[in-house]
C-alpha cells in the first residue's frame, strides 16, 4: 500500500466518550440492541466488521432496481430471453429475507421455524392452503436439498422478485423457448452473479455512491467509541479492494475536513482498523485454509505475500496494510485474537453468523436493516396486535367450552342408550345441542375475525409475506436462525454508540412453555 498509517492516538475525544451510555428504555426501540445470548463487551478485545449491508447500508430500492436491470439485460442478451421482459413490472415487495425458492415447481414460500411453508406463491399468484399441504406436508421439506434456494441476504432479494415475475410471465404467455422452472432459476442466479462480478453493478454504485449507500453520520463516532475503550477493530469483507476502498472512504473519510466527528485522529478510514481483509471469500474463510495475500497500493498481490501462502512463516498483521483472502485460523494467530474475545458484526446469516459461530468461538452481532421497518410497523399495529391476542384467548376459551359441552352430550347419549328416563334426557340433550351449535357459530365468527385482523397486521408489514420474523403462530425460519446464530442483533452499527463499550448485554431468561 502507499504510506502505512502510523499508530493512531488512543486518547478518547471527547475524554469521557467511553463512559457515555443511555438507559435502554431511553433508546428508541428501532435503535436498541436486542440480546439472544448474553454478551459482555468488557470481555471483547477485537471487533470485526463486514462491509456491505453492515457498515455500508444500501438504499434497498435503488440497489434492487439496479441489480434487476443488470440481470434482465444479461437474461436478454446472453440467455435469449424475450425483449418484452424488460418492460414487466417488478414489485420489490415480492421478496423479503427468509423466503425459499422451490425451483422444481416455480414456487416461493416462507417457512416457519420447522421449515413448513405458512404461505406460498406460484409466480404472482398465492397458493391455496390445501395445495400447500399437498405439496409440502406429505414429506418433510428439507431446505438443505438442492431443490430449494434460501433467500438469506439482502443482495438476493431481486433474484426472488425476478423469479416470481418471470415464472408468471412464461406461464401466462407461453412464450417460445420457455425454460423449465429450475433452469429459469439457474439463469437468474448465473446472470445476477455475473452482474456482481463483472462490474455491471459496482461500477454504477461506485460512480453514484450517495444514491446507493447511506452515509451514517454516527458511524465514525461509534467506531471511535470502541477504539477509545481499548478494543482493536478489523474489517472483513468479501468485496475486492477497489470497491472496498471507494465505499469505506465514502463512509468515513472527511471530504471537507471538519464534517466528520474525529478527523484529527483518523486522517483516513484505514486508521480506524488494525487489520483490513478484503476478498475474504466468506463463508469459506471460516471453513477452509486459504492463504492471506498482501496487496499493494493498486490492489495487486505483492510479490512475496508477507510470508503467507508461500511456505514461509507469517508474522503478525501490520497496521495500514491490506490483505486479501485468508482463513480464520491464520487470522487468529496473526491478529493475536483469541476466539471468544472477538465480536464479529455482519449482516449475512450464513456467511457471517452461522459459519463463524459453527467454526469458531467468535461472538456475533447481526445487522438487520429491516428491523427499523419491522419495529415501527409493530408499534403502529399495537392496537391490532392486542386485538389479535384477545381473539387468540377467545378461541382457546371457545374450544374448551365446546369440548366440555361435547363431553356432556356424549354422557347424555350414553345414558339414553342405557335406557334411562327419556323425557328429561331429551330436553337436556336438546339444550346441550343448542349450546354446541351456538359455540360453533361463535367459533366460526371469532376465527373469521382472527383471519381478518391477522391479515391487516400482515399487510402492514408486507402485503405478500407479512413480518419477516414470524410466520402465523410460529417464529419464521429466518427468525429462528437469527435467534440461533446472532448473540445480539440491531438495525445498524451506529446503534452501539448508545451503549457503553463495556456493556453487559443480558438476554431474558430462556423458558420452556411449562415454565412460562
Ligand atoms: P460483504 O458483505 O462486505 O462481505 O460483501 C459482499 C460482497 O458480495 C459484495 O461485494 C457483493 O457485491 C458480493 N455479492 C453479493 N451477491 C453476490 C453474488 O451473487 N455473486 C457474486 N458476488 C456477490
Ligand atoms: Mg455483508
Amino acid at each position: 500500500m502507499t504510506t502505512a498509517p502510523e499508530a493512531i492516538a488512543r486518547s478518547p475525544e471527547p475524554p469521557d466518550l467511553a463512559a457515555t451510555a443511555l438507559r435502554s428504555t431511553d433508546i428508541p426501540r428501532a435503535n436498541r440492541i436486542y440480546v439472544n445470548r448474553n454478551l459482555r463487551l468488557d470481555q471483547i478485545e477485537m471487533v470485526g466488521f463486514d462491509m456491505d449491508y453492515t457498515l455500508a447500508l444500501y438504499n434497498q430500492a435503488q440497489i434492487e432496481e439496479l441489480s434487476m436491470r443488470a440481470t434482465l439485460h444479461k437474461l436478454v442478451a446472453a440467455k435469449g430471453y424475450p425483449e418484452e421482459i424488460r418492460g414487466l413490472a417488478y414489485d420489490p415487495m415480492l421478496a423479503v429475507r427468509g423466503l425459499v425458492v422451490d425451483r422444481l415447481n416455480g414456487n416461493i414460500f416462507k417457512p416457519d421455524r420447522y421449515g413448513y411453508p405458512g404461505r406460498a406463491r406460484h409466480g404472482l399468484k398465492p397458493i391455496e392452503r390445501a395445495q400447500i399441504g399437498e405439496l409440502y406436508q406429505r414429506e418433510r421439506t428439507r431446505l438443505s436439498n438442492r431443490r430449494y434456494a434460501w433467500i438469506d441476504s439482502l443482495f438476493a432479494l431481486p433474484e426472488a422478485v425476478l423469479y416470481a415475475v418471470l415464472v408468471d410471465y412464461f406461464d401466462r404467455t407461453g412464450a417460445s423457448g420457455k425454460p423449465d422452472y429450475s433452469t429459469m432459476w439457474e439463469h437468474i442466479r448465473e446472470c445476477i452473479d455475473l452482474a456482481h462480478r463483472d462490474g455491471s453493478i459496482k461500477a454504477v454504485v461506485g460512480a453514484q455512491l450517495p444514491g446507493y449507500i447511506e452515509r451514517d453520520p454516527h458511524l465514525a463516532e461509534t467506531l471511535h467509541k470502541f477504539r477509545s475503550s481499548g478494543k482493536r477493530l478489523f474489517l472483513l469483507t468479501n468485496s475486492a479492494w477497489d470497491y472496498t476502498s471507494q465505499v469505506m472512504s465514502y463512509l468515513l473519510d472527511d471530504p471537507d475536513r471538519g464534517a466528520r466527528a474525529y478527523p484529527a485522529s483518523y486522517p483516513s478510514w484505514r486508521h480506524y482498523f488494525d487489520v483490513i481483509v478484503v476478498s475474504a471469500g466468506k463463508p469459506e474463510f471460516f471453513t477452509e485454509e486459504r492463504p492471506f495475500v498482501e496487496l499493494d497500493g493498486e490492489g495487486q498481490p505483492l510479490a512475496k505475500a508477507n510470508g503467507s501462502g508461500n511456505g514461509s512463516p507469517a508474522g503478525p498483521f501490520q497496521r495500514g496494510r491490506v490483505y486479501a483472502g485468508g482463513n480464520i485460523k491464520e487470522f487468529q494467530e496473526r491478529a493475536r485474537a483469541s476466539g471468544d474475545r472477538v465480536l464479529f458484526v455482519g449482516d449475512h446469516i450464513y456467511g457471517d453468523m452461522l459459519r463463524s459461530r459453527k467454526s469458531s468461538n467468535w461472538r456475533t452481532a447481526m445487522i438487520l436493516q429491516e428491523l427499523e421497518h419491522e419495529i415501527t410497523t409493530h408499534d403502529r399495529m399495537r392496537q391490532e396486535l392486542s386485538r389479535l391476542d384477545r381473539l387468540d384467548a377467545e378461541l382457546v376459551h371457545l374450544d374448551s367450552e365446546l369440548n366440555e359441552r361435547q363431553a356432556a352430550l356424549r354422557a347424555l347419549q350414553k345414558m339414553s342408550a342405557e335406557g334411562a328416563d327419556l323425557e328429561p334426557l331429551t330436553a337436556a340433550k336438546r339444550a346441550v345441542k343448542d349450546a354446541i351449535e351456538k359455540l360453533r357459530r361463535e367459533l366460526r365468527e371469532t376465527a373469521s375475525q382472527h383471519r381478518l385482523v391477522e391479515g391487516q397486521i400482515d399487510d402492514g408489514f408486507n402485503p405478500y409475506w407479512g413480518p419477516i420474523f414470524r410466520e402465523g403462530y410460529e417464529v419464521s425460519k429466518f427468525g429462528e436462525q437469527v435467534e440461533a446464530y446472532a448473540c445480539v442483533y440491531t438495525s445498524r452499527v451506529s446503534n452501539f454508540r448508545f451503549y457503553s463499550p463495556m456493556q453487559y448485554f443480558r438476554g431474558a431468561r430462556d423458558r420452556m412453555p411449562h415454565e412460562r
